[in-house]
């Protein structure tokens, strides 16, 4: 069986047959913050790897460990616990220098997948690649939450509601556990830090393969057609 291309795994003669023929590197970018009672709190961090994982296999390229590092979390936002809120110079410098190095590694096109989007976070993390861009005309750098690149088809990012808690039933089945959410009564960000469609009605394997299916194919046209770019 082929190794996934994950970079801290990968040998040096590997990743530079990676840079020869497609030099992108994946990025995914998460945090550490309460998912509900029914999902782990390495949520976002670990959709976006699944999904740069998925994306690579049809691209080339390397993927990154995980970053967890997220700004504008639920426990600055509504007093979650199990939950590290990271500031937004900290996420800036090290997003700076992970694209700095990855440029100085030879790698082309490097794609920021956030799988955690708080509105400042976004903001933050667009502002360093924007930048970065500006500085750096030969590189392509893509940046956005995964969910947006597939909004066309329907597809909606949440928190902890049956999207995110979807793909997690398809990624890490054994990490979700619907059994832990309250009954009778509706679940709330304030209450239960879940937010979107109800995950105990909509949350299926079979609902978050689609989403995965959709997000991988519009992320696979976006990454190949960057690839274009830098190679005209
Ligand atoms: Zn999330």
């Amino acid at each position: 069986m082929e190794r996934a291309p994950r970079y801290e795994f990968m040998r040096p003669e590997e990743i530079d047959a990676v840079l020869k023929t497609s030099p992108v590197a994946y990025i995914p970018w998460g945090a550490l913050e309460w998912h509900g009672l029914h999902n782990c709190i390495g949520l976002d961090a670990l959709k976006a790897h699944a999904i740069c994982l998925d994306t690579a296999k049809q691209t080339g390229g390397v993927v990154l460990p995980p970053v967890y590092a997220g700004f504008q979390t639920m426990k600055p936002y509504r007093g979650f616990k199990h939950t590290i809120e990271i500031s937004a110079e900290t996420i800036q410098r090290l997003l700076h220098e992970y694209l700095e190095q990855l440029t100085d590694e030879g790698f082309k096109v490097l794609v920021v997948l956030m799988g955690h989007y708080g509105k400042a976070h976004v903001d933050a993390v667009t502002q360093v690649c924007e930048e970065f861009s500006k500085s750096h005309p030969d590189v392509v750098v893509l940046a956005f939450p995964e969910y947006l690149v597939a909004v066309d088809d329907g597809v909606r990012g949440d928190h902890a509601g049956a999207y995110e808690t979807a793909l997690m039933m398809h990624y890490y089945p054994e990490t979700v556990d619907l059994s832990r959410l309250p009954t009778g009564r509706a679940l709330t960000v304030d209450e239960d830090g879940i937010g979107g469609d109800d995950p105990r009605e909509k949350a299926t394997a079979q609902y978050g393969r689609w989403l995965a299916e959709r997000i991988v194919q519009r992320l696979v046209e976006r990454v190949k057609e960057a690839l274009q770019r830098i190679k005209a």
